[in-house]
């Protein structure tokens, strides 16, 4: 392809040993005072392989087909997930609410799947930080989103007393706040993806839509529930018996006004960054599927010299 990968700077001293803590990119095995032409005493994989820098292109072929291949699932279950959400619409009452919220938990489960299998960590442990990692945070996150819906149903199906109505609606913003975490740590996953294939043009819109995304979707929630708050509250106030004066005070009313552009302004931000983060992905999935194929010939290469025993 490229020529011969460039080494690790300051990995080898003069003899050729690696001086320096350094993992094996196919078992993380410490290779510290090995030679680049031996093999990790661990696994057998080439030294040279795991000499070679932080570039997908020479990282285990198979985590890398596993990225690519989480990353296609999340893809189709989004297109599912709009094409359900789009008859959902246009056939009205012919599909019962049980068989959209059974469809939904599905893909959901489906995606679930799609993240976990993007998120396994690089068998070097390149990207695996001493301290808590992007990687981890979404993983996190994933369960914490997954068992709340079963929760909300359970809840739901009860009759509770107001105290507890109150407990359920905070639990209830808790999740979405974990849940905008984990959006957030997608987007810094999705950057150290972009600069280890390198592409520095993913990688700056994933930090944009970082921001971006996570503040419109963090705005589209708290609208959304203070949107539910008034609702519950309007009724009560709408069957008092009306004054003569009635109409809500002038400051409210004006704040009601404003409400409707900024909230047509939010969701509409939501969309255009939700069709960005759409087509940040399928760049993502096609760059890393070719540096899949990159990688696994660069393997099946240094493997192939390696075969036959000295
Ligand atoms: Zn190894």
């Amino acid at each position: 392809m490229t020529g011969v990968p460039p080494d690790v700077p300051g990995l080898f001293d003069e003899r050729g040993e690696i001086v320096v803590d350094h993992e094996c990119k196919k078992c993380g095995y410490n290779l510290r005072g090995l030679r680049e032409d031996g093999r990790c005493p661990e696994c057998g994989t080439p030294i040279g392989l795991s000499t070679t820098g932080d570039l997908l292109r020479f990282a285990d072929p198979e985590w890398v087909e596993k990225v690519a291949r989480g990353l296609k699932i999340i893809l189709w279950m989004i297109l599912v997930g709009l094409i359900a959400g789009i008859l959902g619409v246009l056939a009205g009452a012919t599909i019962s609410e049980e068989a959209g919220t059974v469809l939904m938990f599905v893909v959901g489960l489906i995606s679930f799947y799609g993240v976990w299998l993007m998120t396994e960590p690089d068998p070097s442990g390149i990207g695996e930080d001493p301290n808590i990692t992007a990687r981890k945070v979404i993983r996190i996150t994933l369960v914490v989103g997954l068992l709340s819906s079963p929760l909300q149903l359970a809840v739901d199906a009860l009759d509770l007393p107001y105290a507890g109505v109150v407990l359920v609606g905070i639990a209830g913003v808790l999740v979405i706040l974990v849940g905008l975490v984990g959006e957030f740590a997608k987007f810094i996953y999705y950057e150290r993806l972009a600069k280890r294939i390198p592409d520095d043009s993913l990688a700056g819109r994933a930090r944009f839509l970082k921001w971006g995304f996570t503040i419109a979707l963090g705005l589209v929630a708290v609208g959304g529930g203070i949107a539910a708050i008034v609702a519950a509250t309007a009724p009560a106030t709408a069957t008092a018996p009306a004054a003569p004066a009635a109409g809500p005070p002038p400051a409210l009313a004006l704040l009601g006004c404003l409400a409707i552009p900024v909230g047509l302004a939010v969701v509409l931000a939501l969309l255009v960054f939700s069709v960005m983060t759409l087509f940040l992905l399928l760049r993502l999935r096609k760059a890393i599927a070719q540096q899949a194929n990159l990688a696994r010939t660069t393997w099946a290469a240094a493997l192939g010299d390696g075969a036959m025993p000295a």
